[in-house]
């Protein structure tokens, strides 16, 4: 990904946070509110969805399917509803006019798209909508970098703090 195209992902997740009105430095709420708001729901389901979770456009709206087995922690699950808001904004256009040419029943998920450069776009989009860079530098700084505290403090998981303070460089890489 180039340093354009990763800037303007995270200028356009700050626009999507501004429209719930969270300040940078505070933590994203409820998932299911904020997709709710949006017009789409979540549906939880212990099917084979471990390699499946995904965003697909439905009849009505679009639906988050997220894996209820409990092979994820909700920090992880908050993660992965973040990276799939990041497919459902980007990639197929909600709320654009690309999205009428979005067939029902067509999504996005890690399977499809290994590792490709889609999947890197949704997870910067998740850590910068879950982190902003502003936010995070702040409570890096009022936190004397502790990586467990900040990660509480955004409701993520350590891992995904970790990466997005390397990738802002915050700490080493
Ligand atoms: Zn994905």
């Amino acid at each position: 990904m180039t340093n354009e195209r990763r800037q303007a992902i995270n200028d356009f997740a700050g626009k999507i946070r501004e429209l719930f009105a969270v300040a940078t430095d505070e933590p994203i709420g409820k998932f299911g509110d904020i997709v709710a708001r949006l017009g789409g729901r979540i549906e939880e389901t212990s099917k084979d969805y471990l390699y499946e979770q995904v965003v697909k456009k439905s009849s009505e709206s679009f639906t988050i399917y997220l894996d209820k087995t409990g092979a994820y922690s909700s920090e992880q699950q908050r993660f992965t509803t973040a990276h799939e808001l990041g497919h459902l904004l980007i990639h197929m256009g909600y709320g654009t006019k690309n999205w009428d040419s979005v067939n029902i029943g067509d999504n996005y998920n890690k399977v499809l798209g290994i590792y490709s450069i889609v999947e890197e776009e949704a997870d910067e989009f998740a850590a910068a909508f879950l982190m902003p860079e502003e936010g995070f530098i702040k409570v890096a700084k009022e936190s004397s970098n502790d990586i467990e505290e900040i990660a509480k403090h955004f409701n993520v998981a350590v891992i995904d703090a970790k990466k997005r303070g390397r990738c802002l460089g915050i700490w080493g890489r």
